[in-house]
This record gives C-alpha cells, structure tokens and sequence, in this order.
C-alpha cells in the first residue's frame, strides 16, 4: 500500500514538477530578452511626511510587464532575476530610468525632493559605485536626489570591501537608507559602521501594531535607537490611520503606505505632487475619522 501511494506520489509529482519546471523554463526564457524588449517598468510609491502632507521622496518599485501574464511583481521574478545572473541588468536599468524620470519630471515643473532604488545584495558588487556614478552623470540628477536602499544582507557583512564600497557610494554625494529593518540578521553592529542617512521600519512591525503584539515595544526601541543614531525613519506599509497615529505619537511622521498610496507608473506619479495635494487627504481621513 505504502510502496502504491508511493509510486502514485511519484506520477503526480512528476506530471506538476515538469509543468512547473516548464512554467519556470519559459519564465527564464522571458525574463532574459525582457530589459531589451522593454517591458520593465517602473511605478513610485510617495513618502510623505505626515505632519504637513510634504513628499519627501519616492521609491521606484520595479514591474515586469510581460506579453502574456500581464505585470509580474517583483517577488515573483526578482529572485529568478537574482540566480540567473540577471539582477545587475535589471539593476542598472532600475538605476538608470529612476534618474532619468526624476529628471524629467522637474523638467515638467514637478517637485520631488529624492528618488530610492532598491538594490539586490548579488547586484552589489565592485561595479555598482561605477554604475550608479555613470548614471548621475548621464541623467545629470544632482546626487543627493539618488538614494540607495540597501538591505541587512549586505550591511551584515563584515568584508572592509564591502564597507569601503558602501564609503564610495557615500562619497558619490548620494543618500543610503537601510530596508526592511528588523527582518533579516540580528547584528546591529553596522548600523554605525555605515555611513546611513535613513532607516526604514519594515511593514511586518506594523501588521504586528494591528495585532496587539509585543511589536509595540520592539518599534518603540527601534525609533529610540535610530534617533539616538541621527538617522531619519520611515515606516512602510501604513495602511491605518490608528498606526499613522501610533507612530506619529512616537515622534515619526514620514510615511510610505496604502494610506497615502500604492505604488504608481510616473504619469500617476505627478499628480500627488501637487502641493497640499497629501494635506488635504490627511484632513480627508480625520474628517471621517471623527464622525
Ligand atoms: P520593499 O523595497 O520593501 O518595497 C516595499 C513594498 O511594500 C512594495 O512592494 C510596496 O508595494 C509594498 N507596500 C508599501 N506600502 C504598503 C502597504 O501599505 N500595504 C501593503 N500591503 N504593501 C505595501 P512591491 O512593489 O511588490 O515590492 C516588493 C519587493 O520587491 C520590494 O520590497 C523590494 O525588496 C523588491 N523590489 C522592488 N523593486 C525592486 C528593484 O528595482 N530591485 C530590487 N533588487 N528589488 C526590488
Ligand atoms: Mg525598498
Ligand atoms: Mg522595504
Ligand atoms: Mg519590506
């Protein structure tokens, strides 16, 4: 009986795991001829500080806009990007078209302090501070506009290479931000090894707000360490006026989440930077709140 399911297991598994892999083999295929086919995309997704309703910047989130499935998040392909040696392609297109866009929509009379851009710990190698140099240059975005969101996984390494890379990036004038906090390696150590200018609160510790959970004590101690380190905080994936309130009570108004808005292609981008465009939205959600 064991030695029947067994054999049956094996059919079954075999039958999904070759149209998986089959799935996945054209996947692969797609996904190298899509930088030059130009089917990635960029959407932006506004920070905005909470005490004035003030963009102060944006993150460029990548999307694969592929003929058949559609847009593809990043979760699903980011990581198949990432083995197949694709992520520095993807990359540097990222890199590229996030200063280009922000040129451009100052050029349109926009304004929008800084744009970041999420870096791939396989993308960060010798090269990278070239490249993101060369795109300053070739876009002409002043530096301090350009900001890096690098992730525990690069910072945890003790490697002098990779701190003194992390320096030359810092000395190309551009702003570094350190992602998803509190998600990945325990060590703390580099937060004060690196030169950070910014550190972002991962959405986990405000679904745990939601939840009642002990998070509330982790979070406090999180934005007590990054003030007494000089580093400015944003708070990822608000999407409830009651944690907007939570961390506005903690002395934390800068906010990038659904309750502002989702990520959106440039041309949706524009429009919410209109000024007071935020403030009038903040007293929108307070208005329905007290009612
Ligand atoms: P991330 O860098 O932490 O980006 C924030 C993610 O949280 C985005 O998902 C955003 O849409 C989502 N988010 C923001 N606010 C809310 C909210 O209020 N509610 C909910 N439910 N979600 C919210 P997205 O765009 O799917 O990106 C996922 C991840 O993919 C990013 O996480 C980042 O790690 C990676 N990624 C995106 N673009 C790039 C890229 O250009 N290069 C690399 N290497 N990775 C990228
Ligand atoms: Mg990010
Ligand atoms: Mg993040
Ligand atoms: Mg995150």
């Amino acid at each position: 009986n064991a030695k029947k399911r067994g054999r049956n297991r094996v059919v079954i598994y075999d039958d999904s795991m070759e149209s998986a892999n089959r799935e996945r083999l054209q996947l692969e295929n797609d996904l190298r001829r899509a930088v030059e086919l130009d089917q990635l995309l960029l959407h932006y997704q506004p920070q905005v500080d909470a005490l004035d309703g003030r963009v102060t910047g944006a993150e460029s989130l990548v999307r694969w806009n592929h003929p058949k499935q559609g847009l593809i998040p990043p979760f699903k392909w980011i990581p198949i990007a990432e083995e197949m040696g694709l992520i520095e392609d993807v990359g540097e297109w990222v890199l590229r078209r996030a200063c280009a866009d922000l040129v451009e929509l100052r050029a349109q009379g926009h304004s929008l302090p800084k744009v970041s851009v999420n870096v791939s710990a396989l993308q960060f190698h010798d090269e990278f501070v070239a490249t993101v140099s060369s795109a300053l240059q070739d876009s002409g975005l002043p530096p301090e506009s350009l900001e890096v969101e690098l992730t525990e996984g690069i910072m945890v390494s003790n490697q002098e290479s990779v701190v003194s890379m992390v320096q030359n990036l810092k000395d190309l004038g551009i702003r570094l931000s350190i992602d998803d906090f509190g998600t990945g390696y325990s060590s703390l150590s580099y937060l004060t090894r690196f030169p950070l200018d910014e550190l972002k609160i991962d959405r986990s510790f405000v679904l745990g707000l939601a939840k009642g959970s002990q998070d509330v004590e982790l979070v406090r101690a999180i934005i007590a360490m990054a003030k007494s380190l000089g580093l400015e905080i944003v708070v990822e994936g608000v999407e409830r006026m009651e944690d907007l309130e939570f961390f506005l009570g903690q002395g934390v108004s800068v906010i990038q989440g659904f309750l502002f808005s989702q990520p959106v292609p440039l041309t949706q981008l524009s429009p919410l930077l209109a000024p007071e465009h935020f403030l009038r939205q903040l007293q929108r959600l307070q208005g329905s709140q007290t009612k």
